[in-house]
């Protein structure tokens, strides 16, 4: 039991594991692909089939999480494209005029960047995300200290969405890696 002997030494059949439905063999103790107890007792199958079925339900529940921190980056994207425009009116015939546009259009770009990119690579993407709206606030704060409590419930919000979002790529990415789920 202890090598892999290859499928022709002993002709094992083709079965199918019963929690995730890839192909295995016959003689497999445990399904390559999930870890299904092929060979275990029928109670220790179903107790395997219960946490997958949790399991299932808890990747969902973060993918939710992922998705709504995904929306946050676009939201963030969105307020910072309507500052742009007051930014535009405030500075309206002075020097800094252009500049602060193209700086508040290349942020702007980037975490709507970072929204389609957190479908892809959620963790990566919601980390940038989070550390480029810290900078965002820093810089307003450095601009007017008043900055800090302005929006400030809007900044919670969205901070503790991408915290959440983050916290959920990580326990998604676990289950996917212990079940293969996807
Ligand atoms: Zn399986």
């Amino acid at each position: 039991m202890e090598e892999n002997i290859p499928a022709l030494s002993s002709a094992p059949t083709v079965t199918h594991c019963s929690a995730c439905y890839v192909s295995v063999l016959s003689e497999d103790a445990f399904c390559n692909n999930c870890g299904y107890p092929l060979k275990g007792t029928e109670e220790e199958q179903a107790n395997f089939k219960a946490d997958l079925a949790v399991k299932e339900i808890d990747l969902l529940d973060y993918k939710e999480k992922i998705d709504k921190a995904g929306k946050r980056l676009y939201l963030t994207a969105g307020l910072l494209g309507l500052g742009t425009i007051l930014d535009g009116i405030k500075l309206r015939g002075t020097p800094y005029l252009m500049a602060g546009i193209i700086l508040d259009l290349i942020v702007c770009a980037a975490f709507i960047f970072l929204g389609a990119w957190s479908k892809r690579k959620p963790f990566a993407a919601l980390v940038s995300g989070i550390s480029l709206y810290g900078i965002v606030i820093i810089l307003q704060v450095i601009d007017d200290p008043v900055n800090i409590i302005k929006g400030i419930l809007i900044k919670i919000f969205i901070i503790a969405c991408l915290i959440d979002g983050i916290k959920a790529a990580i326990a998604a990415e676990k289950i996917k890696k212990e079940t293969h789920l996807t």
